[in-house]
């Protein structure tokens, strides 16, 4: 069954479309046009969808073979790519990124989040011990990995479908079925997604879909809901520890994929221009909405002045604009309410006494655009490190760049926040390199690189940013329940 209607946003559950009596708009931030309506799920469509994911656990799903799945799994991801054109459109009306980055990351990654977990589960061998018993015989302990069971699944919206496919791939793989909670702001993918699993016959209940906000909205009466077994979450730190406290009633585990503050280092011996590059996409791709973005960057001293000129100069080189058109490479903010928020931030850095490098406001566009949720990349100087704009995940274009001296000195400016994501570091010496990749507090260090990606390593942020590690075999920590038998010889 499709949609019949593309400015629909229906909740989607067991198969079925499903409206409710509540709507509201999603709005396109490049020009704040009306893309559609979404249906907003109420208690009944959330439990309703978390009832079609428990007897789908006890229908064919339940009984098929991890090779089956797997097949299915792929088939998904094909179907993904044979819509590759509605997905990219989608992605872009819901976010307003450029063309370039939707087709080159947000969709094929999205798909590929399939495959990968599927040739996980396929090949990943459980651990065996034969031990001798008490009474002088011999028993046989193996581990069995089955489903934890009824997973709900929490987006945020900065990159809807890789990050919503990189929690329902594993969770599909591992044989669970999901209730996925879309963010408001970016409905569209999730949805079409539902079209494909009916196409390629996922059965009913194993995909549900149900729209709405967080708080007293779909994602608390999902959170609460005590018949959903784990909830994995990427968002907002806040957000995190209201979906934890939900999750303590009953104890059920979380996965929480949180926010950042995440430092960028260059040292003098770093190639110059590389990490010029480097940083600039790390401070300004997808608009900075990317959690591994990086907001304070930390530049030897010898290099400072130039450093701070050259990122000016690509800062000031972007081309913003349709997502659409040729060469558009910087695209607005998600929405008017997140521009307000970036923008109070760029007050407040002039309020604390920045130097303003670039930016630090709404750009001049075409009268097309005028209505978009659009800001200027923003580079500062010149804050002490207790200013909010150093200290605060701001989630917009924009980094503020101090000096540093000693290896030493650059390590414990990385590490004073109290979130620990990801950091991205720039050096030629080897040993700089190895030394730094250990001294950081973070989920993930980049040396000479910035989300640079292989799926199968480990992902996910220590202190604030959050709590277990998904990707590979890891995610199978989270989305199967390990079970030791133990047969007696
Ligand atoms: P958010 O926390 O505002 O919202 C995320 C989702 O949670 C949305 O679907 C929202 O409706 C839902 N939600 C909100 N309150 C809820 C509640 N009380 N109960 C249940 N659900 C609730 O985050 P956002 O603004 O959509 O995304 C940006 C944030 O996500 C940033 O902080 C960013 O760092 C973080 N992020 C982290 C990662 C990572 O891998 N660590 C990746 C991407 C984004």
């Amino acid at each position: 069954m499709s949609r019949t209607e593309r400015d629909k946003f229906p909740n989607f559950i067991n198969g079925k479309w499903v409206e409710s009596d509540r709507y509201f708009e999603n709005r396109n931030p490049a020009n704040n046009a009306l893309i559609g309506t979404i249906s907003e799920a109420g208690q009944a469509e959330v439990d309703a969808a978390v009832q079609a994911a428990r007897d789908a656990l006890n229908g064919p799903w339940g009984k098929m073979s991890t090779a089956k799945r797997s097949e299915m799994m792929h088939a998904v991801a094909d179907g993904i790519m044979a819509r590759f054109d509605e997905f990219v459109a989608a992605e872009i009306a819901d976010t307003g990124k450029p063309y370039s980055l939707a087709s080159h990351l947000d969709i094929p990654r999205g798909a590929a989040n399939f495959k990968i977990f599927a040739d996980v589960v396929k090949n990943v061998p459980t651990e065996s011990f034969d031990m001798v018993t008490p009474d002088g015989g011999q028993a046989l302990n193996y581990g069995v990995r089955g489903p934890k069971g009824v997973i709900a699944v929490i987006c945020p919206w900065n990159l809807p479908l890789l990050l919503m496919t990189w929690k329902v791939g594993p969770a599909l793989a591992c044989g669970n079925t999901v209730v996925v909670k879309p963010s408001e702001e970016t409905p569209a993918t999730a949805t079409l997604l539902a079209e494909v699993m009916n196409e390629v016959g996922v059965p009913p209940g194993v995909y549900n879909v149900v729209h709405g906000f967080g708080k007293d909205s779909a994602g608390e009466f999902l959170t609460r809901n005590q018949h959903v077994n784990a909830i994995t979450f990427t968002g907002e730190t806040g957000t995190g520890e209201a979906i934890m406290a939900a999750a303590a009633k009953g104890v059920r585990p979380v996965s929480m994929e949180l926010g950042g503050k995440n430092p960028g280092v260059v040292f003098a011996d770093a190639d110059f221009d590389k990490a010029v590059a480097g940083i600039a996409r790390a401070a300004f791709d997808n608009s900075g909405q990317v959690c591994l973005g990086t907001e304070r960057v930390y530049v030897q001293r010898s290099i400072f002045d130039n450093f701070v000129a050259a990122l000016k100069a690509k800062a000031e080189s972007f081309k913003l604009g349709d997502p659409l058109a040729d060469g558009t490479n910087f695209g607005p903010l998600v929405s008017q309410e997140h521009r307000r928020k970036v923008l109070s931030y760029y007050q407040k850095a002039v309020e604390e006494g920045a130097s303003v490098v670039t930016g630090g406001g709404i750009p001049v566009l075409d009268d097309a655009l005028k209505d978009g949720a659009w800001v200027q990349p923003t580079i500062w100087t010149g804050l002490p490190e207790s200013a909010a704009v150093v200290r605060e995940e701001i989630f917009g274009p924009c980094c503020h760049i101090a000096p540093f001296d000693t290896e030493d000195e650059v390590i414990a400016l990385a590490n004073d926040t109290p979130y620990g994501l990801a950091a991205t570091v720039w050096t030629s010496d080897v040993g700089t390199a190895h030394r730094m990749g250990r001294a950081l507090n973070v989920g993930i260090c980049w040396i000479n690189s910035w989300f640079l990606r292989d799926l199968r390593t480990a992902f996910g942020g220590s202190k604030h940013s959050g709590i277990g590690r998904e990707g590979g075999v890891h995610s199978l920590e989270f989305y199967t329940e390990l079970k030791n038998v133990c047969v007696k010889l």
